[in-house]
């Protein structure tokens, strides 16, 4: 890192956490709520860094505000809370978009595969290059993650898989045992996610290929921690163990910590 960006960051860190986007957050994104003080102080500090230390753009025509980028810098910086923000290095630059983004012209499909089918997607992180986010999806999705969609999750976890290089949906681990343990629980689920015999929790888009079964389990991990503990705890605990958090247990704890419902959401009796 050079002086200037440490500087910037410095100044950054220095700064108060602005009320409004601690507003905004408590208002649009869900996760927000399963947070305790001191992992809210922390992902405030992972947001300032990367929303000073990495390179914001709009797609052309386009005004990205200081709330759509605290929003998705929030979602981005989730995933990394146990970790580190040097688990981002090969975050260089996000590219926001207002909507779906429509690909065209002859690019690798996989597989050494190469296609020119027009397709339109909500993101797309580039190897060595910059991640892309369609707003709209990011921002109806933080707010609603029973869909067990997200798409910065997903992106996001592309680049942590692109750590070593290949994007073979295995991001880099602390033994050889973890490895191990990764491969054997994550070959298993692929291969029932391939059948069709995995059920209805994760996306099926998790099928293409190893690299987009992490970014989908990745999602369901962050977005539905209960049902993929209760249904897959395999899965659920090499996720646990390599993200370093617990999301289940976070939100198990937040829902016991709530008031009891107010009396317009009892059940009603049954007659
Ligand atoms: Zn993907």
């Amino acid at each position: 890192m050079v002086w200037g960006r440490r500087r910037r960051v410095r100044a950054a860190l220095a700064r108060a956490f602005p009320d409004e986007w601690r507003h905004l957050l408590e208002d649009r994104w869900a996760q927000w709520h399963t947070l305790d003080t001191a992992e809210r102080a922390h992902l405030e500090d992972l947001i300032r860094v990367l929303l000073v230390d990495r390179y914001w753009e709009a797609t052309r025509g386009f005004r990205l505000t200081a709330q759509m980028r605290v929003l998705i810098a929030a979602l981005a910086a989730l995933p990394i809370l146990g970790l580190d923000i040097d688990y981002y290095r090969r975050v260089t630059s996000i590219i926001v978009a207002p909507s779906t983004v429509r690909l065209e012209g002859p690019r690798p499909a996989g597989n050494g595969l190469y296609t020119d089918e027009p397709e339109a997607i909500i993101g797309q992180a580039a190897h060595e290059g910059p991640v892309v986010i369609a707003w709209d999806a990011a921002e109806e999705q933080a707010a609603r993650p029973e869909s067990g969609r997200n798409v910065v999750y997903h992106e996001f976890a592309h680049k942590l898989d692109m750590l070593e290089g290949a994007v073979d949906g295995t991001p880099p681990l602390d033994s050889s045992a973890a490895y191990h343990r990764w491969v054997e629980v994550c070959t298993l689920e692929y291969e029932r996610l391939r059948r069709g015999e995995a059920g209805d929790l994760l996306d099926p888009y998790g099928a293409e290929n190893p690299g987009e079964f992490f970014a989908v389990i990745t999602e369901t991990f962050f977005c539905q921690p209960l049902p993929l503990e209760a249904e897959k705890p395999a899965l659920y605990s090499v996720l646990r163990d390599f993200y370093r958090q617990d999301p289940a247990g976070r939100e198990r704890h937040a829902r016991a910590g709530q008031d009891p419902p107010p009396w317009w959401e009892w059940p009603s009796p049954r007659s």
